[in-house]
């Protein structure tokens, strides 16, 4: 049991490192409160360099156009954070003081060529009552004001490759619900006379999300067009957490809000909100091979890691050879993610560094919601790009896939995920922090316990290579604490440097 001691000597060790002034969940001051119902606007803001960019990312702002050769990025903001951003010395220009108005003047008061949340209920259902040999709808969870979160597998034989497809996080970005829902209408109208993609349907278990949240495409259609994150009433009664802030690989800060007002607000802790928890319960069960979260805009296919501009994934040229294979087909531009400005706590950082599922998001067109007469080209363009990624998904694998990583690497990578990435930064006492790092007294423990478990039911030989990476472990814990050095980001990088060391090991 001498590992159960090195784990509490950790969590004392992560302690210390968390408590240290200088980690990184400070909390935010009054005065960068921004009031919560603010009509927003459209803002360019002028940008020196890339670190200008995060800077403003890390403000809690979301950035939908980042133009790092022209020097300037687009913003939805308020009046107050416009004031911060003005403080801070940038210069902007407003392209629009009422944001909300270029969806009204786009769509005339009607949904045209969207959906609204209630037609792609229909479709879902009809769909499933229409090919009931090969598709059923899931509802996988409800959301803040109770609303069902669809799920529609296509292709029901168990055991086959799992793919995701998952569209409309973010409010105001009508057209990713677009995609996934043509995408539901292609498979299955041609299901039955073309060959490949029957072939797809047979031999592959398909899984596509249109809307992962309801409540905001619902307000977003109804009463506040630029709205992007969820519903929930937040303690400060504001409204909202930006959902693709909520995954728990490496959740906090960079590119994401602490405070609840904020576009880019990350909650309370990591899968705080029933949307974001329903997709991790969805992928844990489902252990998918590839997924795709839809989002616009941009006309991008960004890939992992999203959280920091040097983390780079293990499997980072197959992911950028995916990208470019789907990007050759919408015509967009593939790049790694942090390539735009880190962002901590985004779906895809979590499913492929925690699930190990080859994780692609595909910003859509050029405008939120794009005019009518470019619906029917994105959907196409897109659709490919999933055919194209649901094939390969047969093919070609993460290294850290359940179905394919060694035990013991599986136990480092519940390690990483677990240890580093859980809810410290968001405890606001010292109790708080202690009974989170409890292996005894919560959940989070359970996985202390499970990781032990894990490591002990391994053979001999990988026990005894495990021991002087477990040694290390502890020793570079020790060096950032005597560097002061106690950040999350930097142990996460230590222990995904250990595993790597580990496998060669393991290879021998
Ligand atoms: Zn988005």
């Amino acid at each position: 049991m001498k590992l159960r001691v090195l784990f509490l000597f950790l969590g004392v060790v992560f302690l210390a490192a968390v408590l240290m002034p200088q980690a990184s969940f400070a909390v935010e001051t009054a005065d960068s409160k921004a009031s919560k119902e603010e009509a927003a606007q459209i803002v360019k803001i002028f940008v020196k360099d890339k670190f200008d960019v995060a800077k403003l990312a890390n403000m809690g702002l979301d950035l939908p156009e980042v133009k790092h050769k022209n020097k300037y990025v687009i913003s939805v903001i308020s009046e107050t954070e416009l004031k911060k951003v003005a403080s801070l010395g940038y210069k902007y220009k407003v392209i629009n003081p009422d944001a909300d108005s270029v969806l009204r003047a786009t769509r005339a008061g009607t949904l045209s060529k969207y959906h609204s949340f209630d037609q792609i209920e229909k479709i879902l259902k009809d769909a499933e009552a229409n090919n009931p040999a090969v598709c059923k709808l899931h509802v996988i969870g409800k959301s803040f004001e109770g609303r069902p979160i669809y799920a529609l597998n296509i292709g029901l034989q168990a055991g086959k490759p799992a793919v995701l497809i998952m569209g409309l996080t973010h409010a105001r970005e009508w057209i990713s619900a677009e995609v996934p829902t043509a995408l539901i209408e292609e498979i299955l109208q041609k299901y039955p006379s073309d060959k490949a993609i029957k072939e797809l349907v047979d031999n592959r278990s398909i899984w596509i999300v249109p809307v992962v949240n309801p409540d905001g495409l619902v307000h977003s259609q109804t009463k506040s067009k630029m709205w992007r994150k969820n519903r929930r009433l937040n303690s400060d009664k504001s409204y909202g957490v930006d959902l693709n802030r909520n995954y728990g690989y490496q959740w906090g800060t960079v590119g994401a809000s602490t405070y609840p007002g904020a576009d880019t607000y990350h909650g309370v802790k990591a899968f705080s909100e029933p949307c974001s928890a329903a997709i991790k319960e969805l992928a844990e069960r489902e252990k998918f091979r590839a997924s795709v979260s839809f989002h616009s805009y941009s006309e991008l296919v960004l890939y992992p890691f999203g959280y920091a501009y040097e983390a780079i994934a293990k499997d980072d040229q197959l992911l950028a050879e995916l990208a470019k294979g789907m990007a050759k087909l919408n015509g967009y531009t593939a790049e790694k993610s942090s390539d735009l400005y880190p962002a901590m706590g985004d779906s895809d950082d979590w499913m492929y560094g925690a699930m190990g599922a080859l994780a692609f998001t595909i910003e859509l067109g050029s405008q939120f919601v794009p005019n009518d007469n470019e619906v029917d080209k994105i959907n196409a363009d897109n659709v490919k790009s999933c055919l194209f990624i649901i094939e390969k998904a047969g093919t070609v694998h993460a290294s850290n896939h359940p179905d394919f990583a060694s035990k013991v690497q599986r136990a480092i990578s519940s390690f990483v995920y677990y240890d580093v990435t859980r809810d410290v930064r968001a405890a606001t006492s010292k109790t708080e922090l202690i009974n989170l790092l409890n292996p005894v007294n919560d959940s989070e423990g359970k996985a202390f316990d499970e990781f032990i478990a894990e490591v002990e039911k391994t053979d001999l030989n990988s026990k005894k290579v495990l021991a002087p990476v477990l040694k290390e472990v502890k020793d570079m814990y020790t060096q950032n604490i005597i560097n002061k050095l106690g950040n999350t980001r930097q142990v996460i990088h230590d222990i995904e440097k250990l595993q790597n060391e580990l496998e060669k090991v393991e290879e021998k």
